[in-house]
């Protein structure tokens, strides 16, 4: 097993940043290179993404795109982590906390380039506010006041996995 050379942290065989620290592997980025160029052969493939490309991106995000390799990589998303067992309180936080994604919702997903999930994001919010707010006219509950919520909860919980699925995987999906 490989340590990270920073903070000593036991790495994952795949991983992209360390799960400690949040330093770049910079062995994972010269494989992933390698990967790159056999998938170039390939027509159609996704892109793997180089270290290069990570050279801007703050200590939060590399922190948190460490957190979503360790738990499950590719296949995260914030409702399933298929290594969550091995995931702290600390580390599912931050997973799912982002304070500008709950503030901001659609208008931060656009500053991050997301705009294909922000208009999905957007709509799926629509759906939801309108049969609550049916419901809450068949309840007699006045739910209008806390519809708000519900589309920041969900932008807030989406935004690190999806800009991971971005950034890393290079993915361009609308979901
Ligand atoms: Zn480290």
């Amino acid at each position: 097993m490989a340590f990270c050379e920073q903070c000593g942290t036991p790495l994952l065989e795949s991983a992209l940043f360390c799960a400690g620290c949040g330093k770049e592997i910079a062995s994972s980025a010269a494989s992933r290179a390698m990967a790159l160029d056999a998938a170039r052969s390939t027509p159609g493939s996704s892109r793997a993404s180089t270290a290069d490309d990570f050279a801007e991106l703050p200590e939060k995000w590399r922190q948190r795109f460490a957190t979503i390799e360790k738990a499950g990589g590719e296949r995260v998303r914030w409702w399933r982590w298929p290594a969550a067992k091995q995931l702290s309180t600390k580390e599912k936080r931050l997973i799912t906390s982002n304070l500008w994604a709950f503030v901001f919702g659609p208008f931060y997903y656009l500053y991050l380039g997301l705009w294909r999930k922000a208009i999905t994001l957007s709509l799926v919010a629509l759906v939801l506010d309108v049969i609550l707010s049916m419901a809450g006219d068949a309840l007699n509950i006045p739910i209008d006041n806390f519809l708000w919520i519900v589309s920041a909860i969900m932008f807030k919980q989406c935004a690190n996995v999806d800009y991971y699925r971005k950034t890393v995987l290079k993915r361009r999906e609308w979901w």
